[in-house]
């Protein structure tokens, strides 16, 4: 009707299509593809529809006879041929189209990217490269010829034939057109190889620019530890002779997992001590992971359609995270994770774009990639492991691997594996893929006669287009500890199911302290009225990892939440941090997440959710004072470790050295508000890796003091593109946020912000919006600039258009003078002529 999709309207495919054999006759402005489609009607009668997007149709012949123009009809979207036309059997169906991959900044469908050709295709990019039915269920075999000048030719599968100035690849493995993927230009590879667990031996190539050789190395050993890690975790093979990594540097998302030719931002690939930060490797690491593990969850088990995208999403986010955990700090990762989800899921969930991790209908499936999709849907696989265990959910993996390989898929399809996997029923589970929303989980507890008694209640709040929540099931991790600090019951998995349920623990000698939801066992914000003693008292005792970290974390956001109306620092709260700091008990990563304060954006997330209005200014001075009073009562145990985390000798990657440098930057930015930058600034001085030296310069540049050590920054740098985006992003981030507009509009003028870049721009306007007062700026400076550039970037990149207008997803939390200014700039974009859909979407989305 007006463009919306709707999951109800799910149809199969009139037709099978077995084979594609499709021909690249590469050229800058006029690239040449012909496609052959082996098709077989399914029924009789119908019309064959294939979508085609921006196509110069050159010819088109069915079974060799060139079609007469009564016998089809070409639409701005597609061609359909009459099926009056259409044999009763098999036939095949021959189409040339000529396209413009060098006018192409969409980046979506063929491009190219500094004179190399690309492709990105996903989710409905192959439409702008050949008329084909471009959805997931149609799976079919490619085999691919390339000519071209470029002496690299890549795609899909295994190489089957090479020449001079052409190439050719066959994939056997069926798969849809989102995972199609060509790459050509003049590359060179970093090599390996990898054995699998039946004995097959496949080649691993890591295709860089020249000149980016020398930051390979750890992308590789990336590859094989996530080859390893899938054998030994899932039993999962890699099944083809060679797998090809590409890094780009012009792509609009993370990196994308074509069968057998993954191609990357090059900012996750490209990684070297004195370039990238300890960050960049645990992020390159866990992202190839991400797209190796895609391989089966997505590639030989896809999508019946995009409404079933955290199918494959939501599990290989759970797995990329799994691996991770056990590749690195377990307890971190999980911490690290909640903070993140916390940060962008629950974000989105209050407020006007919150959606199901299975939405029902959408205007443009690219504004789904979201964090509800991917990380909430981590969490809901997460909630079926601790459902069914470590060994309930290993067998059900195996049913579904065994059950669906070769299949697009539904949620349905991977519930009832679950559910004939562990005999369960699983339908009040799955309101989890449905239903959109942070369930709020209160609790009251109640202590007689040796029966402590936990009370719980859920509530939803309603969301767009979802007014009623009915209760869901709820996996609620509980452990109690004594008043000595010894834990009286381990921890045991309640399973709530109703809107109000109390659960008893019989035989206690004493009350004791409750430890809730361990683990994050569940993506809900849990209320729970408790004396800042109590939260001292679990952080210094708690031993499940998580809920201890999380009573710091409570005590951090609870104290910052009262200074902001005037409070002072709570005494417990810092008394508490002290006694960690220098615990050498504790991991250091540990505590250097316990001294990492809440970030604004979180602490304005709940006073809003508390009902009441948040105000910047004041969220920024608390935040500011709490790292001040921090400092002033511990100086001389942060200065003590401070230098005890010095690592010297050479930089590794490893998570243990990651962890000691973390807790020292750490504690250079409290001890920064008591030395006035002394510190940062000798650090900076000798830096010999990107951390540090990164980290020091942001703390200058928070102080007021970065100018000087910002120039002799880019000097340096000027010619890395991927370190010259940290420098645009650190100084606006961390800037005072008086000046972060004012900088933004100067940095906006500098030569090297080159804006159709999708990492340039992002790391300009996400640096702005990760400054939380210096965006919302009471004057709206902040809002009218960031408004302006996604006017401009929309006409030549509306998907990073689109995604980058989530910075204005907050709105309600503000007064009304911020309100009504980011609802006159939505206002303003939405009346655009000519917006494209994926960015009126998101303002109509936006705008309620
Ligand atoms: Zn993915």
């Amino acid at each position: 009707m007006d463009g919306t999709t709707y999951l109800s309207d799910y149809r199969p495919y009139p037709f099978t299509l077995s084979t594609v054999s499709l021909t690249f006759r590469l050229a800058p402005r006029a690239t040449r593809v012909t496609a052959r489609l082996a098709l077989s009607p399914r029924a009789a009668g119908a019309a064959l529809h294939l979508d085609g997007e921006e196509l110069k149709l050159i010819s088109l012949a069915l079974d060799g006879a060139a079609l007469a123009p009564a016998d089809y009809r070409l639409t701005e979207t597609g061609l359909t041929i009459h099926p009056a036309a259409l044999p009763e059997g098999p036939f095949t169906l021959e189409t040339e189209v000529e396209i413009a991959p060098e006018t192409n900044t969409a980046l979506e469908g063929l491009y190219m990217s500094k004179g190399m050709y690309c492709t990105q295709c996903e989710a409905e990019g192959f439409r702008k490269i050949t008329f084909y039915p471009d959805r997931p269920d149609v799976m079919a075999r490619f085999h691919v010829r390339i000519e071209g000048e470029a002496p690299v030719l890549l795609s899909n599968g295994n190489p089957v034939g090479a020449g001079d100035g052409w190439a050719e690849w066959d994939d056997p493995w069926p798969k849809p057109a989102y995972l199609f993927a060509l790459v050509a230009g003049e590359l060179v590879a970093t090599q390996g190889s990898f054995t699998t667990m039946s004995g097959r031996k496949a080649d691993l190539n890591v295709w860089v620019r020249p000149g980016d050789e020398d930051r390979t190395d750890y992308a590789l050993g990336a590859i094989q530890r996530s080859m390893k890690w899938d054998e030994e975790a899932f039993g999962r093979e890699y099944d083809l002779d060679v797998f090809n990594l590409v890094a780009v540097d012009d792509f609009n998302m993370g990196a994308m997992e074509n069968k057998g030719l993954n191609i990357f931002n090059s900012k996750l690939v490209l990684a070297s001590p004195e370039t990238a930060t300890d960050l960049d490797y645990e992020r390159i690491e866990g992202v190839i992971g991400h797209e190796y593990f895609h391989n089966w969850t997505g590639d030989r088990i896809t999508c019946r359609d995009w409404f079933q995208l955290c199918l494959k999403e939501g599990l290989t986010v759970f797995r990329d995270q799994s691996f991770t955990s056990d590749m690195r700090l377990g307890a971190v990762k999980r911490i690290e994770d909640v903070i993140a989800l916390r940060a962008r899921q629950f974000r989105e969930d209050a407020g006007p774009l919150a959606h199901p991790p299975r939405p029902d209908h959408y205007r443009e499936i690219n504004n789904f990639y979201t964090s509800t999709v991917y990380e909430k849907g981590a969490e809901v696989v997460r909630m079926l492991q601790t459902l069914l265990g470590p060994d309930g959910f290993r067998a059900a993996m195996d049913l579904y691997f065994a059950r669906h390989d070769g299949q697009a898929c539904t949620i349905e399809d991977w519930i009832t594996v679950f559910e004939d996997a562990s005999g369960r029923d699983l339908g009040q589970f799955k309101r989890w893929y449905t239903d959109a929303g942070t369930p709020h989980l209160t609790v009251t507890e109640t202590f007689e006669n040796g029966t402590y008694t936990l009370e719980f209640t859920q509530d939803t709040k309603p969301t767009p287009g979802q007014a009623e929540k009915p209760p869901r099931l709820i996996p609620i991790a509980v452990g109690l500890i004594g008043p000595n600090g010894d834990e009286v019951v381990p921890t045991r998995v309640l399973e709530m199911t109703e809107a109000r349920q109390s659960f008893a623990f019989e035989g206690l000698g004493a009350k004791p302290v409750p430890s809730i939801l361990r683990g994050f066992s569940a993506p809900v914000v849990l209320e729970r009225q408790t004396s800042p003693a109590e939260q001292a008292f679990l952080l210094a005792n708690d031993t499940d990892p998580f809920n201890r970290w999380e009573a710091g974390r409570s005590l951090a956001r609870e104290t910052l939440i009262a200074m902001t109306t005037g409070a002072a620092p709570d005494a417990e709260y810092l008394d508490a941090v002290g006694g960690l700091i220098a615990d050498e008990a504790a991991d250091p990563a540990f505590r250097a997440l316990v001294l990492r304060l809440p970030s604004e954006d979180e602490i304005a997330q709940a006073i809003a959710a508390s009902g009441k209005v948040a105000d910047p200014d004041a969220i920024h001075a608390a935040r500011t004072a709490l790292m001040q009073a921090l400092a002033a009562r511990h100086e001389a145990t942060l200065a003590a470790t401070y230098e005890a985390c010095a690592q010297p000798g050479a930089y590794r990657p490893e998570a243990a050295d990651a962890g000691r440098r973390s807790l020292r930057l750490a504690c250079l930015a409290l001890l920064g508000t008591r030395d006035g930058g002394a510190r940062a600034a000798a650090l900076f001085d000798n830096a010999t890796n990107m951390t540090e030296s990164l980290g020091a310069l942001g703390l200058l540049v928070a102080q007021g003091k970065g100018e000087a050590a910002l120039a002799r920054f880019r000097a340096r740098w000027q010619d890395n593109a991927l370190v010259m985006d940290k420098w645009f992003t650190t100084q606006l981030a961390l800037c005072p946020p008086a000046e972060a507009a004012d900088r933004a509009a100067r940095l906006a003028e500098d030569p090297l912000f080159t804006w159709k870049n999708p990492n340039r721009f992002r790391a300009l306007m996400g640096g702005l919006s990760a400054n939380h007062a210096g965006f919302h700026r009471a004057d709206g400076a902040g809002y009218r600039f960031y408004a302006d550039w996604l006017i401009r970037l929309d006409p030549v990149n509306p998907q990073t258009a689109a995604r980058m207008s989530t910075a204005f997803e907050t709105r309600a939390r503000y007064d009304a003078g911020r309100q009504a200014k980011i609802r006159a700039e939505l206002e303003r974009i939405a009346a655009v002529e000519g917006l494209s859909r994926d960015l009126s979407e998101m303002t109509a989305r936006l705008l309620g």
